[in-house]
Protein backbone atom coordinates (compact mmCIF):
# COMPACT_ATOMS: atom_id res chain seq x y z
CA UNK A 1 0.00 0.00 0.00
CA UNK A 2 1.20 3.35 -0.98
CA UNK A 3 1.73 5.96 1.91
CA UNK A 4 -0.52 9.23 1.81
CA UNK A 5 1.94 11.63 -0.11
CA UNK A 6 4.49 8.91 -1.29
CA UNK A 7 4.85 9.32 -5.28
CA UNK A 8 4.29 6.40 -7.54
CA UNK A 9 6.49 5.72 -10.09
CA UNK A 10 5.75 3.46 -12.96
CA UNK A 11 8.85 2.29 -14.65
CA UNK A 12 9.75 0.14 -17.61
CA UNK A 13 12.79 -1.53 -17.35
CA UNK A 14 14.62 -4.13 -19.92
CA UNK A 15 17.57 -6.46 -19.47
CA UNK A 16 19.84 -6.90 -21.86
CA UNK A 17 23.01 -8.88 -22.36
CA UNK A 18 24.23 -12.33 -23.82
CA UNK A 19 22.31 -15.66 -23.54
CA UNK A 20 23.34 -17.54 -20.36
CA UNK A 21 24.40 -14.99 -18.49
CA UNK A 22 21.12 -14.99 -16.05
CA UNK A 23 18.89 -12.36 -17.01
CA UNK A 24 15.93 -14.26 -16.81
CA UNK A 25 17.08 -15.69 -13.05
CA UNK A 26 17.28 -12.27 -12.19
CA UNK A 27 14.08 -11.65 -12.68
CA UNK A 28 12.95 -14.58 -11.24
CA UNK A 29 14.46 -13.80 -8.41
CA UNK A 30 13.64 -10.62 -8.29
CA UNK A 31 9.41 -11.38 -8.65
CA UNK A 32 9.12 -14.86 -7.48
CA UNK A 33 12.20 -15.76 -4.91
CA UNK A 34 13.24 -18.59 -7.12
CA UNK A 35 16.23 -20.14 -8.91
CA UNK A 36 16.33 -22.78 -11.10
CA UNK A 37 19.74 -24.46 -12.16
CA UNK A 38 18.05 -25.55 -15.67
CA UNK A 39 16.53 -22.20 -16.50
CA UNK A 40 14.86 -23.23 -19.65
CA UNK A 41 16.60 -20.61 -22.31
CA UNK A 42 13.09 -19.45 -23.71
CA UNK A 43 10.41 -19.48 -21.08
CA UNK A 44 6.64 -18.19 -22.65
CA UNK A 45 6.03 -15.17 -20.56
CA UNK A 46 8.99 -12.72 -20.97
CA UNK A 47 7.28 -9.58 -18.90
CA UNK A 48 6.39 -9.15 -15.30
CA UNK A 49 5.71 -6.67 -13.20
CA UNK A 50 6.68 -5.94 -9.46
CA UNK A 51 6.32 -3.03 -6.96
CA UNK A 52 8.79 -2.49 -4.97
CA UNK A 53 8.29 0.16 -1.97
CA UNK A 54 11.45 2.46 -1.12
CA UNK A 55 11.73 5.68 1.79
CA UNK A 56 9.53 7.92 0.03
CA UNK A 57 8.10 6.03 -3.28
CA UNK A 58 6.57 3.07 -4.57
CA UNK A 59 8.07 1.84 -7.80
CA UNK A 60 5.81 -0.34 -10.45
CA UNK A 61 8.59 -1.84 -12.55
CA UNK A 62 7.67 -3.24 -16.02
CA UNK A 63 10.29 -5.54 -16.68
CA UNK A 64 11.40 -6.86 -19.97
CA UNK A 65 12.80 -10.05 -20.23
CA UNK A 66 13.93 -11.52 -23.32
CA UNK A 67 12.95 -14.67 -24.75
CA UNK A 68 16.02 -15.24 -26.88
CA UNK A 69 16.06 -12.83 -29.04
CA UNK A 70 19.43 -11.74 -28.06
CA UNK A 71 21.16 -14.52 -29.55
CA UNK A 72 20.67 -11.98 -32.44
CA UNK A 73 23.38 -9.45 -30.74
CA UNK A 74 20.27 -6.43 -31.31
CA UNK A 75 17.21 -6.23 -30.01
CA UNK A 76 13.98 -4.19 -31.73
CA UNK A 77 13.54 -0.85 -31.02
CA UNK A 78 10.13 -1.38 -29.49
CA UNK A 79 11.95 -3.56 -26.75
CA UNK A 80 13.96 0.13 -25.68
CA UNK A 81 11.20 2.03 -26.24
CA UNK A 82 9.85 4.21 -23.32
CA UNK A 83 12.23 2.73 -21.35
CA UNK A 84 13.25 4.20 -17.93
CA UNK A 85 16.08 1.80 -17.03
CA UNK A 86 18.05 -0.63 -18.24
CA UNK A 87 19.85 -3.85 -16.79
CA UNK A 88 23.00 -4.97 -19.26
CA UNK A 89 24.13 -8.25 -17.43
CA UNK A 90 26.94 -10.37 -17.79
CA UNK A 91 28.41 -13.08 -15.92
CA UNK A 92 31.71 -13.16 -14.10
CA UNK A 93 32.63 -16.48 -15.60
CA UNK A 94 32.73 -15.82 -19.35
CA UNK A 95 35.29 -12.80 -20.28
CA UNK A 96 32.90 -13.12 -23.41
CA UNK A 97 29.67 -11.88 -22.02
CA UNK A 98 31.75 -9.05 -20.49
CA UNK A 99 33.52 -8.15 -24.10
CA UNK A 100 29.51 -8.51 -25.37
CA UNK A 101 28.55 -6.20 -22.63
CA UNK A 102 29.62 -3.28 -23.55
CA UNK A 103 28.30 -3.53 -27.45
CA UNK A 104 25.50 -3.89 -25.06
CA UNK A 105 26.07 -0.41 -23.59
CA UNK A 106 26.46 0.90 -26.66
CA UNK A 107 23.44 -0.17 -29.03
CA UNK A 108 21.98 1.45 -25.48
CA UNK A 109 23.30 4.64 -26.01
CA UNK A 110 22.57 4.80 -29.65
CA UNK A 111 18.85 3.12 -29.18
CA UNK A 112 17.94 4.22 -25.65
CA UNK A 113 16.41 7.73 -24.01
CA UNK A 114 19.49 9.76 -22.85
CA UNK A 115 18.45 10.07 -19.30
CA UNK A 116 18.27 6.22 -19.14
CA UNK A 117 19.34 4.66 -15.65
CA UNK A 118 21.39 2.21 -16.36
CA UNK A 119 23.31 -0.62 -14.10
CA UNK A 120 25.94 -3.20 -15.10
CA UNK A 121 25.40 -5.90 -13.62
CA UNK A 122 28.06 -8.79 -12.50
CA UNK A 123 26.22 -11.64 -12.40
CA UNK A 124 26.90 -15.38 -10.56
CA UNK A 125 29.42 -13.76 -8.14
CA UNK A 126 28.87 -17.46 -6.68
CA UNK A 127 31.07 -18.54 -9.40
CA UNK A 128 34.59 -17.18 -7.79
CA UNK A 129 36.96 -20.00 -8.48
CA UNK A 130 35.78 -19.55 -12.13
CA UNK A 131 35.74 -15.92 -12.31
CA UNK A 132 37.66 -14.56 -15.99
CA UNK A 133 35.95 -10.91 -15.41
CA UNK A 134 37.75 -8.66 -12.06
CA UNK A 135 35.67 -6.59 -10.05
CA UNK A 136 37.55 -3.55 -11.40
CA UNK A 137 36.97 -4.13 -14.64
CA UNK A 138 33.24 -4.15 -14.15
CA UNK A 139 33.63 -0.91 -12.29
CA UNK A 140 35.68 1.04 -14.30
CA UNK A 141 33.54 0.53 -17.35
CA UNK A 142 30.62 1.39 -15.75
CA UNK A 143 31.74 4.58 -13.91
CA UNK A 144 33.60 5.55 -17.58
CA UNK A 145 29.75 5.23 -18.94
CA UNK A 146 27.55 6.82 -15.86
CA UNK A 147 25.93 3.55 -14.97
CA UNK A 148 25.99 2.19 -11.95
CA UNK A 149 27.45 -1.20 -11.04
CA UNK A 150 26.91 -4.21 -8.63
CA UNK A 151 27.85 -7.64 -8.62
CA UNK A 152 24.94 -10.05 -8.20
CA UNK A 153 24.08 -13.84 -7.63
CA UNK A 154 20.72 -14.87 -9.32
CA UNK A 155 21.22 -17.90 -7.52
CA UNK A 156 22.57 -17.14 -4.05
CA UNK A 157 20.30 -13.99 -3.72
CA UNK A 158 23.20 -11.64 -3.38
CA UNK A 159 22.40 -8.31 -4.32
CA UNK A 160 19.68 -8.81 -6.07
CA UNK A 161 17.10 -6.61 -4.23
CA UNK A 162 19.90 -4.23 -4.05
CA UNK A 163 20.34 -3.83 -7.94
CA UNK A 164 16.78 -2.84 -7.91
CA UNK A 165 16.11 -1.09 -4.96
CA UNK A 166 19.09 1.19 -6.81
CA UNK A 167 17.60 1.75 -9.56
CA UNK A 168 15.07 2.44 -7.88
CA UNK A 169 16.30 5.32 -5.89
CA UNK A 170 17.83 6.98 -9.24
CA UNK A 171 15.03 7.04 -11.02
CA UNK A 172 12.80 8.66 -7.71
CA UNK A 173 16.15 10.61 -7.29
CA UNK A 174 16.04 11.48 -11.44
CA UNK A 175 12.20 12.47 -11.65
P1 LIG B 1 19.54 -15.64 -19.78
O1 LIG B 1 19.73 -16.39 -21.07
O2 LIG B 1 20.43 -14.43 -19.72
O3 LIG B 1 18.13 -15.31 -19.45
O4 LIG B 1 20.11 -16.60 -18.61
P2 LIG B 1 19.28 -17.62 -17.68
O5 LIG B 1 18.59 -16.87 -16.60
O6 LIG B 1 18.46 -18.50 -18.55
O7 LIG B 1 20.47 -18.43 -17.00
C1 LIG B 1 21.38 -19.20 -17.77
C2 LIG B 1 21.99 -20.29 -16.88
O8 LIG B 1 22.79 -19.67 -15.87
C3 LIG B 1 20.96 -21.15 -16.14
O9 LIG B 1 21.41 -22.47 -16.10
C4 LIG B 1 20.92 -20.55 -14.74
O10 LIG B 1 20.58 -21.50 -13.76
C5 LIG B 1 22.35 -20.08 -14.58
N1 LIG B 1 22.49 -18.92 -13.69
C6 LIG B 1 21.80 -17.76 -13.73
N2 LIG B 1 22.20 -16.92 -12.77
C7 LIG B 1 23.16 -17.57 -12.07
C8 LIG B 1 23.98 -17.22 -10.95
O11 LIG B 1 23.90 -16.13 -10.35
N3 LIG B 1 24.89 -18.16 -10.54
C9 LIG B 1 25.03 -19.36 -11.16
N4 LIG B 1 25.93 -20.20 -10.67
N5 LIG B 1 24.27 -19.71 -12.21
C10 LIG B 1 23.36 -18.83 -12.67
MG1 LIG C 1 16.43 -15.55 -20.62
Amino acid sequence: MARPGNKIIQAKLVLVGDMGTGKTSLVLRFVKGQFFDHQEPTIGAAFFTQILSLPEATVKFDIWDTAGQERYHSLAPMYYRGAAAAVVVYDISSMETFTRAKKWVQELQRQGNSNLVMAFVANKSDLGPKREVETEEGEQFAQENGMFFIETSAKTAENINELFYEIGEFLHTSE
